[in-house]
């Protein structure tokens, strides 16, 4: 029988660590908030592969920190993130991000705010979104927030569970509510979803091989409904 759907999420993410042996998020403990901002803010619109070169290139240039972000213009910094596409737009975001940074003496000025706080205050930079900034604020900040992407729409959808609406707010009530207040739990559990739906619940989802086939509404509602 299922789960309760309030507790399906929660269901998914135990058996989702253990499946894929999830022991850490997508970055390692070594990876700085530099490369996990210029990442979350770069990844739009193209491929983590994309990204990596741009960030690659910007090492290579000397201006892989935030005092050279600042000294570049932004012509420059689009030139040499030119691999991760609109380089207008990107490099306009990376030099505004540079500059709050900087106006708070620095990632522990800025990260030490309430997460509340710091989620209201990137919301109001040039080029953030909610879901930007709310891995900023997750990953970065390490505050124990939540994200909502893509991947967890997709996973929630088919397992028949969520706000019930398509508005990113709900969906971070939603999970607020949901998941347990740690942030390990929460980087793990968004770890979790992204490598679920790359190596299994893709588009065309791999129901066969899957940990969460007997507690999905896919499975039984549309395979098995259609007698698959
Ligand atoms: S059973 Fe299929 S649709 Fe459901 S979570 Fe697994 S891969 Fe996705």
């Amino acid at each position: 029988m299922k789960p309760p759907p309030t507790n399906r999420l929660l269901d998914a993410h135990e058996r989702l660590i253990v499946h894929y042996n999830i022991n850490r998020w997508h970055w390692t403990e070594d990876t700085g908030p530099l490369d996990i901002c210029l990442g979350a803010l770069l990844v739009q619109h193209t491929s983590w592969a994309n990204v990596e070169t741009a960030l690659t290139r910007l090492r290579e240039a000397g201006a892989h920190s935030i005092e050279a972000l600042l000294k570049l213009s932004e012509t420059e910094i689009g030139a040499l993130i030119l691999p991760a596409g609109m380089p207008v737009g990107k490099s306009r975001r990376l030099k505004v991000f540079a500059e709050l940074v900087a106006s708070h003496g620095g990632f522990e000025g800025l990260f030490d705010r309430p997460a509340v706080e710091l989620r209201t205050l990137l919301l109001g930079t040039y080029g953030i979104g909610p879901e930007t900034a709310d891995v900023i604020v997750l990953y970065a900040a390490k505050h124990p927030g939540v994200v909502h992407d893509a991947y967890t729409a997709r996973l929630c959808g088919r397992l028949g569970i969520g706000p019930g609406t398509n508005r990113y707010e709900d969906w971070r009530a939603w999970l607020e509510a949901t998941l347990p207040y740690d942030l390990d739990y929460r980087r793990r559990n968004h770890a979790a979803i992204v490598v679920h739906c790359k190596e299994l619940c893709r588009t065309k989802p791999l129901c066969n091989a899957c940990p969460l086939r007997d507690i999905c509404e896919y499975v039984s509602e549309v395979l098995d409904g259609a007698g698959k």
